[in-house]
């Protein structure tokens, strides 16, 4: 298995600030850290900064989903390009005097004090009442050649975020078991043209091959050697004995990993690896880790259909579990106000 491509993020236009948040020129904790400025957490920094929480973003800046050229199935940003989405979500926080981003990568962290400790990787430290993880994760592919340069265009794992753009095209799913027969019949949903590429002897009983077969489905056994076609696309696969198959688009299976040990060091636990994650970070219903006052949310919890629409949700509200336990404590810091809110006062 390999991971996917990384590209940049725009991030012009946003001010970037660094270190503690400072209260009458003192150095004091930040309510929240959020640790990750993917959708997740920028939806999370985006309840807390309108909650007037004092929050910090840290991120490295690695949307797993930006590969893609657009996000499908994003209630009123279908299509959108991830880079775009992210520079836009990054320009709302800006409205918010509390909140601050920071391009980094968050190497370690322990409890302390009354809260957490994190440490830079170019040596800063951030201290905070509250942490939300808020890190994605790794998607692991099959290791074929061919797969990392057309990965989240026309190699795909998530028919509902690709099919739309292949509909009707000559499809293939790459799995060898009875994972391969699901995920065959839902690609069928977008296409009458689908086979499932085995890549060697099939593992399936006659029950599944029936099923295949009633389907419309061929089963191509011929190990798959790699995939032909240029700038991302496919024009056919490629077999050991030298022939080929057109094909337009190709779904292959994945694996979530974490992309660091941040999270057990932090002391959250990990769930019971499910179909698709290896290594969840274990939540509550509201996003609440097994460690009083770290939330995680998005990919990183996940065990099941991860979408940007998923991440935004958990972000949002393990952000308002948290502005909701930092109010229990009460507060002994006045949160911070905007010029025109004290012009106002
Ligand atoms: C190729 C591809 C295409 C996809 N297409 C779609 C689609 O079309 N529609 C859809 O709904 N879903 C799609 N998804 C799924 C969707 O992108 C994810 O479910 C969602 O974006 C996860 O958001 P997240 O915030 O949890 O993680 P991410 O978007 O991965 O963001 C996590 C952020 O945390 C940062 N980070 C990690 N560790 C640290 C650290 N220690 N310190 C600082 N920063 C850190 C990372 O660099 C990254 O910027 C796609 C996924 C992939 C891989």
């Amino acid at each position: 298995m390999v991971t996917g491509a990384k590209t940049a993020v725009s991030k012009a236009a946003v001010p970037i600030c660094r270190g503690f948040a400072t209260i009458d020129g003192m150095e004091t904790a930040w309510d929240g850290v959020v640790v990750g400025g993917g959708a997740a957490g920028l939806s999370a920094a985006l309840v807390l900064g309108r909650a007037r929480q004092r929050t910090l973003v840290i991120d490295a800046g690695a949307q797993s989903n930006l590969a893609a050229e657009g996000i499908g199935g994003l209630l009123g940003q279908d299509g959108r390009s991830p880079a775009g989405f992210y520079a836009a979500g990054r320009e709302e926080l800006a409205r918010y005097p509390s909140v601050q981003l920071l391009d980094g990568d968050v190497l370690r962290g322990e409890r302390g004090g009354d809260g957490f400790v994190l440490e830079l990787a170019d040596g800063g430290r951030a201290t905070a009442r509250r942490v939300v993880l808020a890190t994605g994760m790794e998607y692991r592919y099959p290791a074929l050649p061919g797969i990392a340069e057309r990965w989240g265009r026309s190699v795909f794992h998530c028919p509902f975020c690709h099919g739309w753009e292949v509909r009707g095209k000559r499809l293939a799913v790459l799995d060898r078991g009875a994972t391969g027969v699901h995920r065959a019949l839902l690609l069928r949903t977008w296409s009458e043209s689908v086979t499932l590429l085995t890549d060697g002897p099939s593992e399936l009983d006659s029950a599944e091959a029936q099923r295949l077969h009633a389907a419309g489905i061929p089963i191509d056994e011929r190990p798959v050697v790699g995939l032909r076609g240029s700038d991302g696309t496919i024009e056919a696969v490629g077999f050991d004995d030298g022939t080929e198959r057109p094909l337009t688009g190709m779904l292959v299976p994945v694996t979530l990993h974490q992309r660091s040990d941040l999270p057990w060091q932090l002391g959250a636990v990990a769930k019971d690896t499910g179909p698709l994650a290896a290594d969840a970070i274990e939540v509550d219903a509201m996003f609440q880790t097994s460690v009083p006052g770290l939330y995680a949310a998005g990919d990183a919890v996940v065990q099941q259909a991860p979408s940007v629409t998923t991440a935004i949700a958990a972000g949002s509200t393990a952000a308002a579990t948290l502005v909701q336990s930092l109010a229990a404590e009460g507060r002994s810091q006045p949160a911070p106000t905007s010029s025109s809110e004290r012009d106002d006062a």
